[in-house]
């Protein structure tokens, strides 16, 4: 934006509860569902995620009469990435079984995903209980898997009612995992530098979300058991709340569609996936969006945008090639995939990119992600 022009633009603001709880989600938990009027709670909490989810319900009671509070009716535990439409008829069947009135989802983005999906179809309010940097619980965002393809939609109906974050929760995190999951956070804020509803408040809060991640991320990854975690977590979620709340208002941006296209054709994981494709998309767009590029290299400190994401990324460890990543039943991305993800990914970039995204544009950007390359035209990284 320059000072001649007229500043124009709408913008929704969405109507969540979001309350901050560091170390202290288990003592707000039946607060803030009695808030959401039902009492009948079902559970959506992954198998790996069970741990989590019974130290933080362990105070609600397990069986209807059991006194006025919240009751967890009943337990869905069969997430899986990307939210299989099957997953989501099963949850939805679990949901009216058990008479559930209110979802507390208790997990990853793969877990709020799945209480969304019961929301879709059952207008039941979530409670989204985030355990991961991954944003969804703070967008009207859903998202179904079916025959390789991923589907997404808006509908404020999933967007949680109330959002409790409690950084403590994200501790049992891998820090490999949390590193992926804090860039694919990052990826949020710098795709919706020119996603299709972009506006002046999410340019600056993109800024600001760059900003804490990474002084979040690197203080985390540095020294993870150290006495100054807790806080680099605290930093981390709110550079997650913080990013989704842009992606919600922006929308998807180039970086996005291809992830989406990356996650429907072979099930590699998502967090790691962002991480790899981030610098590609941001070098491929950054020469014609030089306002975006000087936002992202201000908030890393960098005089280049692309240098400063390559240095962070190197940083936190994160993979650097799409060809390392392995799918939950070790299948692998294969150079014959290029082509045709390509070709998918050039019919799904956004209008709004500030270049065009030809099928071989698209196909030399899945290429060097595949391979590794140095996003800045160096060879290896
Ligand atoms: P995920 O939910 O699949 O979790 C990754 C793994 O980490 C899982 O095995 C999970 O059980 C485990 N895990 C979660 N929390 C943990 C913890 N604290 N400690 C140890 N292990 C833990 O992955 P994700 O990256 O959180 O979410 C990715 C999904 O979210 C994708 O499907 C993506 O499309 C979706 N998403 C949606 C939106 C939206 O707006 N709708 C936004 C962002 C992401």
């Amino acid at each position: 934006m320059t000072h001649d022009t007229r500043l124009g633009f709408d913008r929704e603001t969405l109507a969540q509860r979001v309350v901050f709880a560091p170390g202290a989600a288990a003592s707000r938990l039946a607060d803030e569902l009695r808030r959401l009027g039902g009492t009948r709670v079902l559970l959506v909490a992954g198998s790996a995620e069970a741990e989590l989810a019974d130290r933080l319900t362990a105070d609600l009671a397990t069986r209807p009469g059991a006194g006025a509070g919240p009751v967890v009716v009943g337990v869905f535990d069969a997430v899986r990435p990307h939210v299989p439409v099957a997953v989501a008829e099963a949850a939805r069947a679990t949901a009216a079984e058990t008479g559930a009135e209110v979802l507390l989802s208790v997990g990853g983005g793969s877990t709020t995903g799945t209480a969304k999906a019961v929301a879709l179809t059952t207008g039941l309010p979530v409670l989204a209980v985030p355990t991961t940097y991954a944003g969804s619980e703070a967008t009207p965002v859903w998202g179904l898997t079916e025959h390789g393809r991923k589907r997404t939609g808006v509908d404020p109906v999933v967007l949680p009612r109330t959002v409790l974050y409690d950084a403590d929760l994200t501790a049992t995190l891998p820090v490999g995992l949390a590193a992926a999951s804090g860039l694919n956070a990052l990826a949020h804020a710098v795709d919706a530098l020119w996603a299709p509803r972009v506006d002046p408040v999410d340019t600056v809060l993109a800024g600001e979300t760059v900003r804490v991640l990474a002084e979040g991320l690197r203080a985390l990854v540095a020294d993870p058991d150290g006495p100054g975690a807790p806080a680099a977590r605290d930093r981390c979620l709110y550079g997650a709340h913080l990013s989704a709340v842009v992606f919600a208002s922006a929308g998807s941006g180039l970086h996005h569609k291809v992830c989406h296209v990356l996650g429907g054709a072979h099930d590699l994981p998502h967090a790691d996936t962002h991480a790899v494709v981030l610098p590609h998309v941001l070098a491929f767009n950054a020469p014609a969006a030089p306002e975006a590029a000087r936002r992202v290299a201000e908030a890393l400190g960098d005089r280049d945008a692309v240098a400063g994401l390559v240095a962070l990324a190197r940083d936190l460890g994160a993979p650097t090639a799409l060809r390392d990543l392995r799918g939950p039943d070790g299948t692998r991305m294969r150079e014959a995939d290029l082509a045709p993800d390509a070709a998918l990914v050039a019919e799904a970039a956004p209008p709004s990119n500030p270049r065009p995204v030809a099928p071989a544009d698209a196909e030399q950007l899945l290429r060097a992600a595949w391979a590794g390359t140095d996003p800045r035209g160096d060879g290896e990284r």
